[in-house]
């Protein structure tokens, strides 16, 4: 039995209630068996059975009272998965789905997302089952305060610095921010997506979603072809999805879809990026509320999806690009999608193909951007705002979006040089993977057993 075999074979034994984490371990570990035969000091050092087992899990307690004056409590948590490459880094997530097994799954990734970065930065994630979905804005301000009351003791600029995710925006980020200030009495870049008035970067509102059609555009063009005039499909309706939909505008091509927990936009003239924006930044709406601003668009409810289907991937498209969420796209979908001619699919969200579904996107040969690849814009202009911090500058938006698309590039020639040297060039999972973790596991050894 392979060593990654081994590995993997004994966490099912020991983490079989955390299906998702599983899932993400498997589709690291068995990708990597090339690099591990290369060099047995990976073996040597157990590096495998260290990298999949986080260095801290905290776990807490969060009560905070509701408009009606109800005592209400939630679980946090914050995973610092790996701290071989820099401070822990990643995002909070808030959805009433959020248990530790989902922020190991993100947690996870995120080591090998940022090792992909060439930046200094750890993997971590963090959240609560907490919904900020029909929450009052002081209901939101009472939960980040109670959350940061614990979280502070673990955090620091240079310690660990948590980010949003799903749930997770400016308006979170900001209370947790001065809340974080308030305990400490220290102003500091200890949380990152900050807004532009106290130490945020610009750009990186944009970035995640930017940096996902850069490195869709980088995988087009290694196969001689563009996005230039192409058709996309967009799943998602949040700050990935929406600044995805607008980098395809800028670079030629017509995202036609979007989608939200109720239903999806099909808007065959393209995506109205300033009525999405209205819609789900300011007022917070469902996508109804797009199909009543934008007559032309159609609307389909989620009660009129197959079962388990989103049916924006029934949609025809040149390119794909799911920016919602986990396991989003199945195999049914991504058959879909390779039957209506798809030849890209890059992943702005964490993990959203099924394990089925990539393999069938590898099988075919059409463009496959990972998302601990694809999404990797994110966090790496988080690393450029602690960057701007620490330094106390500021750069214009210009300097921090050519940063992101240099960086963006030397992810993908990274990930497809790697790919390469162990003869599967257009298998960026692989390239992916083996770069992520060659890295952090050659800095592991050389930190030695701590
Ligand atoms: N949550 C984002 C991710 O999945 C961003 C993390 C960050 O900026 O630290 O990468």
């Amino acid at each position: 039995m392979s060593y990654a075999q081994h590995v993997m074979d004994d966490l099912k034994q020991k983490y079989a209630s955390e299906p998702v984490f599983l899932q993400a371990v498997q589709e690291v570990l068995m990708t990597l068996q090339p690099a591990l035969d290369k060099d047995p000091k990976y073996q040597q050092h157990k590096i495998l059975e260290r990298i999949v087992e986080p260095e801290r899990i905290i776990g807490f307690r969060v009560e905070w009272v509701d408009d009606k004056g109800e005592i209400q409590v939630n679980r946090g948590f914050r995973v610092q998965y790996n701290s071989a490459l820099g401070p822990y880094k990643g995002g909070l997530r808030f959805h009433p789905s959020v248990n530790l097994g989902i922020l190991k799954f993100l947690g996870f990734e995120q080591i090998f997302k940022n090792s992909l970065t060439g930046l200094a930065i750890g993997g971590a994630k963090g959240g609560s089952d907490f919904d900020p979905k029909g929450k009052s804005d002081i209901e939101v301000m009472r939960f980040c305060q109670a959350f940061m009351n614990e979280l502070y003791r673990h955090v620091g600029a240079t310690i660990d610095v948590p980010a949003g995710d799903i749930g997770v925006g400016g308006r979170e980020v900001g209370y947790l921010f001065g809340q974080y200030k308030k305990l400490t009495k220290s102003y500091e870049g200890v949380l990152t997506g900050k807004n532009v008035l106290f130490g945020g970067s610009l750009a990186r509102t944009e970035a995640t979603g930017y940096g996902n059609v850069y490195f869709a555009q980088h995988m087009m063009q290694g196969r001689g072809d563009s996005l230039e005039g192409k058709t996309c499909v967009v799943s998602g309706a949040g700050n990935v999805a929406t600044y995805c939909c607008e980098k395809l505008y800028h670079i030629g091509a017509k995202p036609v879809t979007v989608s939200d927990s109720r239903g999806m936009i099909y808007d065959a003239d393209g995506i109205k990026v300033d009525v999405l924006k209205q819609v789900k930044e300011v007022e917070r709406a469902s996508l109804t509320r797009y199909a009543e601003l934008v007559p032309g668009a159609k609307y389909t409810p989620v009660s009129e999806y197959p079962a388990g289907r989103n049916v924006v991937w029934n949609v025809p498209c040149d390119a794909a690009f799911p920016c919602a969420t986990q396991n989003e796209l199945n195999l049914e979908d991504a058959k879909a999608l390779l039957a209506n001619g798809c030849k890209c699919v890059s992943e702005g969200a964490n993990m959203p193909s099924t394990l089925e579904a990539v393999h069938a996107f590898l099988e075919s040969g059409i463009c496959y951007g990972p998302s601990k690849a694809a999404n990797a814009g994110g966090v790496a202009t988080s690393q450029l705002e602690m960057a701007q911090n620490a330094s106390m500058q500021k750069w214009d938006f210009a300097t921090v979006d050519n940063k992101l698309q240099g960086i963006m590039g030397n992810i993908y020639a990274n990930a497809f040089e790697t790919a390469k040297d162990f003869g599967q060039p257009n298998n960026l999972v692989l390239g992916a993977n083996i770069a992520g973790f060659r890295k952090v596991a050659d800095a592991m050894i050389a930190q030695g057993v701590c």
